[in-house]
């Protein structure tokens, strides 16, 4: 098929909840995808933050590819390696003590709030189930993640909602205190808010967040849906707060393009949900976990460091263009955000450059870019060129 039989196919049967681009894609390697026209894009979005491996990675294919062939799917009645191993990799590289997993970032959040009310009722008994959240956040699109979710824009049509959170305001400990009482068991957050607009937390925040969740016995819930996996050049962004969290979430980049999720918990957090009390038919699939296991390989210690020098690269670059269209940038790692001056939007930009060969996302008001970790050098500079070009 074409991209313009595709994009009518898609228009005819698919249910109309995304605002697409124009652009169909057939294929990819590295950080450069492939119409079926064959026209060439520059990848500064991988996904949105899944592709961390790019596309065409031969490990990658070939260790799904064998997967499959094995065993491609067992239910979790039974016992498989790969999600065993792939477990026992992410504990020992953070520190945390066990992992469930899942399938995508909502799930994964809903998995976490569950974990948090059954720590407190087992403790505390009910009317304790309230969890702050921070406005700006996203977390998700289930009814209760939504909720999570501090924007009031997506707190609309699908009433009612699950009660109990409350919103405080980032980088301000007293609108936590404000949003604090008795009901309260859990505090949520983004290190980096994501789908808010790139907006890292503050270090000296976070750790008196951190502190503060221990002394009343709250747990600190941090969604690395987005930041985690090596996406800001540590394998999880806590690892550049200094503080472990009693549970966080992961998912995007976990199988570098498969669809996996999970959480993990602290020794604190280990035994809260027993056997029964939670679980999803195709979490920890094997296929799934063996695209990890490639993750995981290829996420080294030097690898993240690369990362790192990637992010700071890039913003060292755009900030040199100095184009009319954007301001400052900020992010960790190769998550990075540019704001947007006034009299452009950031929809306008990005059509601009995904028509000309650079796909680019957004975030909130601003641009977001999340290229996949194994960019080149030239297909950093090539997307820096189309940017110059279209925007300069
Ligand atoms: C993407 C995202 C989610 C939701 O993940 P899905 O896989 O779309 O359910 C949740 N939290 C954060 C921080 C995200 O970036």
């Amino acid at each position: 098929m074409n991209s313009q039989e595709i994009k009518a196919l898609t228009g005819q049967y698919i249910l109309n909840t995304y605002g697409r681009f124009p652009v169909a894609l057939d294929h990819g390697q590295g950080a450069t995808l492939y119409d079926p026209e064959g026209k060439a894009y520059i990848d500064f979005a991988s996904g949105i933050g899944v592709a961390s491996l790019g596309y065409g990675d031969g490990d990658w294919v070939k260790a799904i590819t064998d997967q499959a062939g094995k065993l491609g799917h067992s239910s979790n009645l039974f016992y498989t390696e790969p999600p065993a191993k792939l477990a026992e990799i992410l504990c020992q590289r953070t520190g945390m003590a066990g992992v469930f997993f899942a399938n995508g970032g909502g799930e994964a959040n809903e998995g976490m709030i569950k974990l948090a009310r059954k720590y407190s009722f087992d403790k505390y008994g009910t009317g304790r189930a309230t969890i702050i959240t921070l406005n700006n956040s996203f977390h998700g699109r289930t009814i209760t993640t939504l909720t999570a979710t501090g924007q009031e824009v997506f707190h609309n049509y699908f009433f009612p909602f699950t009660e109990g959170f409350r919103y405080a305001d980032a980088n301000d400990m007293a609108s936590l205190e404000a949003a604090a009482g008795d009901d309260v068991c859990a505090v949520m957050v983004e290190l980096v808010q994501g789908e808010g607009g790139v907006l890292p937390l503050d270090r000296d925040y976070v750790q008196a967040l951190s502190k503060l969740c221990a002394e009343r016995d709250w747990l600190l819930l941090v969604d690395e849906v987005q930041t985690g996996v090596g996406r800001t050049g540590r394998l999880f962004a806590f690892q550049h707060y200094g503080i472990l969290p009693d549970v966080c979430s992961f998912a995007k980049g976990i199988a570098g393009g498969l669809p996996m999720s999970g959480i993990m918990a602290n020794a604190k957090c280990r035994e809260v949900l027993g056997p029964g009390m939670h679980a999803t038919t195709f979490g920890g699939n094997p296929v799934c976990a063996a695209a990890g296991l490639v993750v995981q390989e290829k996420l080294s210690d030097a690898f993240l460091a690369q990362v790192e020098q990637k992010g700071a690269y890039l913003r060292q670059k755009i900030e040199e263009l100095d184009l009319p269209c954007f301001g400052a940038t900020r992010g960790l790692g190769l998550m990075i955000g540019i704001a947007v001056n006034d009299g452009w939007t950031n929809k306008d930009i990005a059509g601009k450059l995904i028509e000309n060969g650079l796909l680019v996302l957004t975030a909130g008001p601003g641009m977001r870019l999340l290229p996949p970790l194994v960019i080149s050098q030239a297909e950093m500079d090539q997307g820096l060129a189309v940017m110059k070009q279209v925007l300069g």
